[in-house]
């Protein structure tokens, strides 16, 4: 699994942070980054709900390393 997050998009609302903290957290002004390592979703099947939940789709998943 492969996490990004665009940075342009997010708008600080911490949906991502709350679903799945063990892998996104915020930064000191609110956006979500990812956890330390946490670039594979460290088999979290929280991140895609994460992914979800963010009001701007600005988390995408993907199944491969790329
Ligand atoms: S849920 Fe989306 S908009 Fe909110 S902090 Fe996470 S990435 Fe940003």
């Amino acid at each position: 699994m492969r996490i990004s997050i665009d940075t342009g998009v997010c708008i600080g609302a911490g949906q991502c942070a709350l679903t799945a903290p063990e892998v996104f957290t915020q930064d000191d002004d609110g956006f979500s980054e990812l956890m330390p390592g946490r670039e594979d979703g460290a088999g979290s099947a929280l991140v895609r709900e994460a992914a979800r939940a963010c009001p701007v789709s600005a988390i995408s998943v993907s199944a491969r390393e790329t």
